[in-house]
């Protein structure tokens, strides 16, 4: 396939047809920004019911980690569908599990002995760690941060504070749950310059959330992003996660990092954050972590992860066909991927940041390996939010064979499959380039 090729007026009548009688009997909730409709793909270009190509920037929300239907995983996936489909971990044995399980003690960041909970999505793998803080502490409380994504089940959703549309209309939340602010540099809560940052935006989780609403003592855990995803692609200066550790180590609160959209090489390490120099108690992953089959993983360490047959389990999860997936995939990412999102992800932020210098729209690129955010502004100075030029652009990319999403209220968000290659992503930002001159503020 070449991309992008655009044959047909957008949606193209099959693609109209499709959507069509989805309208009529799917669920209006979900979020569809243009109209995309998928017949196959390979590697990091996606044809729609059409014929039309598209460069895939977007990776169904950053889980086509190995592009689409690699190879070699398509083969572990035969292979194991051939055997058995399914046997239920929760009541049986089998051995794709335990190699997946031994796979994340390697891999997981932090030192020492671990364990895996398997389950198939990124908020079934936050609830395990939710239900794994609370069981292991003692404790009833939870931290999470402003603007963070940590899934949509009720008890993830009670952590999740990124858009009010995902908590309106289901409260009230799960109690226990406090929010603090996020080290978020280009807006600094506390309006200071990352020049002299020192992580001062964590004072109110110290001095105020601890001290007037939830004893440190009553704390469970610390649920943290590396680097927020649906929140805007935003990277923390190191120091938040070093403060962070600190705090919660002087507390003995477990810190549980969501890698489920920032973990699998998709920064250009295994974990985000690895770039930090900080160590968690519990990493949870879902979305890249299989190619695009369904499973969460929470790894915790193996004193924390002591909980007796019945407190959790789960019949789908971690299921053979989704771990023999994960098996290839890390494969893949060990022996080539995770360099290739470090180098590609490198050599496209720098051409992101040329185009900042052409285009006033652009008011910060950030990013590590293949997970960037562009965020939109519609003056330097103000940071007005450029909502509707963001909305503009995503679209003007679809229309010239580009599929990317917004994160946020006014970012873009790169998130391509991680074999992406360096002439692909010359010809994304070149179509970005095209899509921002169309669209003035
Ligand atoms: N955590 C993070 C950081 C995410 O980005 C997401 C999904 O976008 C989730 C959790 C929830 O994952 P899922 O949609 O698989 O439940």
């Amino acid at each position: 396939m070449d991309a992008p090729l655009i044959k047909t007026a957008l949606p193209g009548p099959k693609a109209k047809a499709i959507i069509e009688r989805d309208g009529k009997v799917v669920s209006p909730s979900y979020t569809r920004g243009y109209p995309f409709v998928m017949a196959r793909g390979t590697g990091a270009i996606v044809e729609d019911v059409d014929g039309n190509q598209f460069l895939d920037c977007a990776a169904g929300i950053a889980v086509n980690s190995t592009g689409h239907s690699h190879p070699d995983v398509v083969a572990a996936i035969v292979d194991q569908a051939q055997k058995f489909l399914h046997m239920s971990g929760t009541d049986f044995y089998y051995e794709p599990q335990v190699r997946l399980g031994e796979e994340f003690s390697a891999i997981a960041p932090f030192a020492g002995p671990k364990r895996s909970f398997f389950s198939n999505s990124g908020t079934e793998a936050i609830e395990a760690a939710i239900k794994l803080a609370k069981y292991s502490t003692g404790r009833y409380g939870m931290i999470a941060f402003l603007g963070s994504f940590h899934g949509r089940t009720l008890g993830s959703l009670a952590l999740t504070s990124s858009k009010a549309i995902q908590r309106k209309g289901f409260g009230p939340m799960q109690g226990g749950v406090f929010h603090a602010n996020y080290g978020n540099c280009y807006r600094c809560p506390v309006g200071l310059k990352p020049e002299a940052c020192q992580a001062e935006c964590l004072d109110f989780l110290e001095h105020q959330i601890f001290v007037h609403l939830i004893a440190p003592e009553d704390v469970a855990g610390v649920v943290v992003e590396p680097i927020q995803g649906e929140g805007g692609y935003v990277v923390p200066e190191p120091k938040f996660h070093h403060r962070l550790r600190e705090l919660t180590k002087q507390h003995g609160i477990l810190l549980i990092t969501d890698e489920v959209q920032s973990g699998m090489g998709r920064t250009g390490k295994m974990f985000a954050i690895e770039h930090f120099g900080v160590e968690p108690d519990v990493v949870a992953v879902a979305k890249g972590v299989a190619s695009g089959l369904p499973l969460g993983v929470t790894t915790a360490r193996a004193d924390v992860m002591d909980w007796p047959p019945g407190t959790h389990a789960s019949t789908f999860g971690g299921n053979p066909v989704s771990c023999a997936a994960s098996l290839a995939t890390i494969k893949l990412l060990k022996d080539s991927l995770i360099k290739n999102a470090a180098e590609v992800g490198a050599f496209m932020i720098d051409r992101l940041r040329e185009l900042q210098q052409k285009h006033q729209l652009i008011g910060d690129v950030r990013g590590r390996g293949l997970m960037i955010g562009i965020e939109l502004v519609r003056d330097r100075v103000t940071k007005e939010r450029a909502t509707t030029e963001r909305d503009q652009i995503v679209d003007a990319c679809f229309n010239r064979g580009l599929l990317v999403l917004g994160a946020g209220k006014n970012a873009i968000r790169i998130s391509p499959p991680l074999i992406l290659n360096r002439a692909q992503a010359a010809t994304a930002v070149a179509i970005l380039d095209e899509a921002l001159a169309a669209v003035k503020s």
